[in-house]
């Protein structure tokens, strides 16, 4: 799939991350990460990390974060003096901080740090969130059978929090969302919609994607939300989710433009 918005250099780029994460995938011990526990969605609207003692190795996050910075630096070399004062600051106590500001996704932290230390002010939160996501890959994994079935009522990704924004149909055209950040899967009803749960198939609408048969995007009039559809049946092999939201990112510049995905809070059935 090829869009006009994202380069091939930047797809390249991605790539490479995405090569430094699952080497760090290999690394990670399972039983380090968390306690396997029969009933890990007690509360169910809860993300899965917040209830499992999710334990991110403090040793093997600070490698992921070497990783990538070696990618981020190679690819843009105006960035060797960031990467210099990482080098230098970053240590045990500094890693354990970002873990915890990463996972509560708490952006605000990382663009103060970057002011106050003097950095690109997107690079730090990219860094620290890059090198978690191989964690939540292994736990999503670790609990895929439980995240299917508590997921079928969920606009959140039930292991990580993200929002939802990507499906793929598989055979028989069944429709799975997908987590592009910790790969987290599971199936939903084709008419519905993953944000408010509205079935009405009068509210629910899909806008094509002109030369691309396999991607649309459904659209709710009930809540104003949006996500990203692509037939993968035909794919011989199917690209990461991380991939393939990136490829499929002009889908977003659609939806938006045309005034979805600001969602209505109210129209959230409770779950
Ligand atoms: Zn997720
Ligand atoms: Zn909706």
């Amino acid at each position: 799939m090829k869009n006009e918005i994202v380069s091939e250099e930047y797809i390249e780029l991605q790539k490479k991350l995405l090569d430094v994460q699952k080497r760090i995938e290999e690394q990670i011990d399972q039983e380090h990460l968390t306690v396997l526990v029969e009933d890990p969605f007690k509360i169910p609207h809860l993300p899965l990390y917040t209830q499992v003692a999710f334990n991110v190795d403090r040793n093997i996050y600070l490698e992921a974060f070497k990783g990538i910075l070696g990618v981020m630096v190679k690819s843009q070399p105006s960035l060797q003096n960031d990467a210099s004062i990482f080098g230098k600051i970053m240590d045990a106590n500094l890693a354990n901080q970002w873990i915890e500001e990463a996972l509560s996704m708490n952006e605000y932290y990382f663009v103060s740090w970057a002011e106050e230390n003097k950095v690109e002010s997107w690079l730090p939160y990219f860094m620290a969130e890059q090198a978690l996501r191989p964690f939540m890959r292994v736990l999503a994994k670790l609990y895929e059978a439980q995240i299917k079935d508590v997921a079928k009522t969920a606009k959140h990704c039930p292991c990580c929090g993200e929002p939802v924004r990507l499906a793929q149909l598989e055979q028989k055209g069944k429709k799975f969302l997908v987590c592009p950040r910790c790969y987290a899967k599971w199936q939903e009803k084709k008419l519905s919609c993953s944000h408010c749960g509205n079935d009405d198939h009068q509210k629910l609408k899909y806008l094509s994607v002109e030369r691309q048969k396999e991607a649309q995007i459904q659209v709710c009039n009930e809540c104003n939300g949006y996500i990203k559809v692509i037939d993968t049946s035909a794919y011989i092999q199917k690209p990461e989710p991380a991939l393939l939201d990136i490829l499929t990112i002009h889908l977003d510049y659609i939806a938006q433009e045309k005034g979805y995905g600001d969602i209505k809070q109210d129209t959230q059935k409770q779950n």
